[in-house]
């Protein structure tokens, strides 16, 4: 643990295993309360001054913060993959997108805008300024251990907001190699903490503080709306990514080779665990045989296994909870009339390893068209109409991203104002980026990371209004 810019032990351990490999990679120190604390004070000290250096000055550490990172770029990815389990190649991929958010978020420090109103009242002059919300208590998932958590720093420092850190202990270590580039950087101490230990214990210190008043988190919808009413005592300004449930459409008219290639390269990245992975494969019955074949040459060519091996296109699951899910999910569908096209079972004894896994013919009455299945598995569901193919698309309570493949430009509009989802791919299975806003609408959550709205969430929005003598004779 980090805090005040010191490094904390504790009298207990955590073993954190490699998924794939069933060995240890590391041992971390485990606090709680007490640590939590220490770690709210410090941020809250460290408040006044660093809220006052220029943006450039902040800005001047995040640069740092990128170059650092970058220079022990594959470090970082291969830590990322021996912690969580997924391939190298998305590793590095992960640790590209933490560069990008430090370093977006470096350059967006200078553009903190405030407005000049006009006055209803010649005797008056109105304003607003921005200034940093104040202490942030951020809570990060096990999946992207090292992004999740840039995507949060940058932007809160960029502000001029001091922060705690809490990462899943899944997959801490990528947060601890972080921390030790913040020291590295000589980021003032107690403007970044780093406390670890059990979620609901620290989450319990975060809520409880009048200090904190901001809350960001990535994870699941049920813990989200938990934090968000126990966030309610002190009124804190939140952010929350949850889950997802992703509609992947391809119509009649679409480019089945891209659309392919789309859907494996999003569906496979870190095994299937991502938020935004496509869940729900909608595929116009005209094309549903040609799709298929075309899938299942491609997945059957997939080599899975260690990470770390740069051979391999999937890695390892996070654990055997993570596996049991989707077993359970393959056998209800299976049960329910479904088709194994292909997979469909675990790899080994050793590791967590699960085939990617094609089913066809499911329908809405499966647990997989409703809950994330969070693996490698990818449904197929025939469709006839672009009103049927919306509304099924539609029916889920999460509203994180949607994709659909179409060459139509009228369906291409059509589909992207009536989708109800914060992120949408028009033949594109990544439509990701540091520049522009991420996050879901419905339950998938609330506000965005990244782009200029990601700074805006750790700003507040202060109104001046002046009375001045309007005529001087
Ligand atoms: P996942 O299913 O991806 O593990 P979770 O929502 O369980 O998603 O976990 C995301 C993050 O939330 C992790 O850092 C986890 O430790 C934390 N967390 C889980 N339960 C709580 C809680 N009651 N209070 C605060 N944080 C929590």
């Amino acid at each position: 643990m980090y805090i005040n810019g010191n490094w904390i032990t504790s009298n207990s351990e955590k073993k954190i295993y490699n998924p794939a490999t069933e060995e240890i990679v590391d041992k971390v120190f485990i606090g709680g309360k007490s640590e939590a604390e220490q770690a709210v004070k410090s941020a809250k000290d460290a408040f006044d001054k660093w809220s006052k250096e220029t943006p450039e000055v902040r800005a001047s550490y995040l640069w740092k913060i990128a170059e650092e990172i970058r220079k022990e770029k594959e470090q970082f990815a291969q830590l990322i993959s021996k912690e969580m389990g997924k391939t190298i190649h998305n590793a590095r991929n992960e640790v590209l997108s933490t560069i990008g958010y430090f370093e977006w978020f470096a350059e967006e420090a200078r553009r903190v805008y405030g407005d000049t109103i006009s006055s209803t009242d010649q005797a008056k002059r109105m304003f607003t300024i921005k200034q940093p919300v104040g202490v942030v208590g951020a809570i990060t998932p096990w999946n992207f251990p090292l992004s999740m958590i840039a995507r949060k720093f940058a932007p809160a420092l960029a502000a001029g907001c001091t922060i705690i850190l809490k990462p899943a202990l899944e997959a801490p270590l990528s947060a601890i190699k972080l921390f030790k580039v913040i020291e590295k950087v000589r980021l003032p101490k107690g403007i970044a903490n780093l406390v670890l230990g059990p979620a609901a214990e620290i989450g319990a210190v975060f809520m409880e503080s009048k200090a904190v008043r901001k809350i960001t988190f990535t994870g699941s919808t049920d813990v989200g709306k938990l934090l968000m009413k126990q966030s309610a005592n002190t009124v804190k300004k939140i952010s929350m990514e949850l889950g997802g449930h992703a509609p992947f459409i391809i119509f009649e008219d679409a480019n089945i080779e891209d659309a392919v290639k789309g859907l494996v390269q999003s569906k496979f990245a870190s095994t299937g665990q991502q938020c935004v992975s496509p869940n729900r494969v909608y595929v116009h019955e005209s094309i549903m045989e040609e799709f298929t074949n075309e899938l299942t040459e491609i997945v059957s060519s997939f080599k899975v296994g260690n990470g770390l091996d740069e051979h391999n296109d999937i890695g390892a699951m996070i654990n055997e909870k993570g596996i049991e899910k989707v077993e359970s999910h393959v056998k209800d569908a299976l049960d329910k009339g479904a088709k194994l096209i292909y997979g469909g079972s675990r790899i080994g004894s050793e590791g967590c390893f699960y085939k990617p896994t094609i089913l066809s013919e499911v329908t809405d009455e499966m647990i997989i068209v409703d809950e994330e299945t969070f693996g490698p598995v990818i449904p197929l569901i025939p469709f006839s109409t672009e009103d049927g193919v919306l509304q099924k698309a539609n029916s889920t309570n999460y509203g994180l991203a949607s994709y659909f493949y179409t060459n139509d430009i009228g369906r291409m509009y059509r589909m992207s104002e009536r989708l109800e989802f914060g992120m949408i791919g028009v033949n594109d299975s990544s439509p990701f980026n540091v520049k522009t806003p991420f996050g879901g609408v419905k339950e998938s959550g609330i506000g965005k990371e990244g782009g200029y709205q990601g700074l805006e969430e750790y700003l507040e929005t202060k109104s001046v209004s002046v009375k001045i003598t309007p005529n001087v004779n």
